[in-house]
């Protein structure tokens, strides 16, 4: 664990985030775009225990978590809620303002490679190209010198590729009946809205391909008009000016989308936060999940516990149920009794996947 000296006392990453940024109104994610982030790592939110630190974890305890744990923040006599204790809760509508935070882990049982994970993961697929390095597929200055790897992405992962899955629908279920205040999604394969999720419902922190914006005169493009050059393999161009069309995807380098400031009004107000399949290690996003209210009950579904749930910064309020996405949101809807519904909404959509089915 790596710990930052301030005047009075040493503290860890996370609380000198937490205690000096956002007690002086500076959230950490205002006004940056992601490459700007990538420098205030220093900065960043990190999990007390992190990777390589488990260690040191064990015998160095941050004073500024010690003392939340011994003052309520921590896990006392309170009662520790549970699975059960959630479902209970969105089945009686006594959450109706619930945020969901997903990640790839969300989308890698629809068949779509996880960018990160070493071997299977689209970084390394994408070797044949010649990127200097990987992550120069999302670099801005990369792709006006060569878009040729960033289209070929955009031909594997272009909406209609993969079907929505079980994540998917209950996320489209909660706002069917309207306990969703937003889905904020770290992924760019469209599969929230192809479950039917309502764009207005999401925030879609690293863009998306439904929209395109041309490189030069700025005109917008819907991403339907782009389909067939990208699908034949050719870039797509502005019939206006000539510029090449890019799809609204959130380069480093770039600006969010506006949208993603509405966590400024969402997570105040949000009585639950389903934060699911991601490892909350890309800021800005990552921050968000220490946004909400102290009092506001948090689920993780995850293979690992990340973020704000790893050991030292987690709440009573705090639910983990960790393992696979799929089988931890099955185990949540039928608690909730929403086998059968969701099971029609699937079918609906046009998945014919059973519920039961992997
Ligand atoms: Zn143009």
């Amino acid at each position: 664990m790596l710990y930052l000296k301030t005047s009075m006392l040493t503290v860890c990453r996370r609380c000198f985030t937490d205690k000096l940024l956002w007690r002086r109104g500076l959230s950490t994610t205002q006004n940056l775009s992601r490459t700007n982030f990538s420098h205030q790592n220093i900065l960043s939110h990190f999990p007390h225990a992190k990777k390589n630190a488990v260690f040191l974890s064990k015998f160095v305890y941050c004073p500024a978590a010690f003392t939340r744990g011994l003052f309520g923040g921590g896990r006392g006599s309170v009662h520790q809620q549970t699975l059960k204790d959630i479902a209970e809760n969105i089945r009686e509508c006594k959450f109706r303002r619930i945020v969901v935070m997903a990640g790839a882990g969300i989308s890698t049982p629809s068949g779509i490679p996880d960018f990160r994970s070493p071997g299977s993961g689209l970084y390394d697929n994408l070797q044949q190209y010649n990127l200097p390095y990987a992550e120069a597929i999302f670099e801005i200055n990369y792709f006006h010198h060569n878009p040729n790897p960033f289209f070929a992405l955009a031909k594997e992962l272009y909406p209609g590729n993969y079907r929505p899955n079980l994540t998917h629908y209950f996320i489209r279920l909660l706002h069917d009946k309207g306990q969703l205040l937003r889905m904020y999604t770290q992924n760019i394969d469209g599969l929230e809205r192809m479950a039917g999720i309502p764009p207005e419902m999401l925030v879609e922190a690293h863009g998306t391909f439904a929209t395109a914006t041309c490189t030069v005169c700025r005109r917008d493009y819907q991403g339907e008009e782009l389909r067939n050059d990208i699908m034949e393999g050719k870039i797509p161009k502005c019939p206006t000016c000539k510029g090449i069309v890019k799809p609204d995807i959130v380069f480093f380098g770039e600006e969010l989308p506006q949208q993603f400031f509405s966590y400024l009004t969402d997570f105040p107000v949000a009585d639950l936060l389903i934060v699911m399949g991601t490892s909350l290690e890309v800021e800005p996003f990552a921050s968000l999940a220490g946004a909400v209210r102290g009092s506001v009950s948090r689920l993780l579904i995850n293979r690992d516990l990340v973020g704000p749930f790893a050991w030292g910064s987690q709440r009573h309020n705090d639910v983990a149920e960790l393992g696979d996405v799929v089988s931890g949101v099955k185990k949540l809807v039928e608690l909730l009794g929403w086998k059968q519904e969701l099971e029609a909404l699937m079918n609906a959509g046009g998945d014919k996947a059973s519920i039961n089915k992997e």
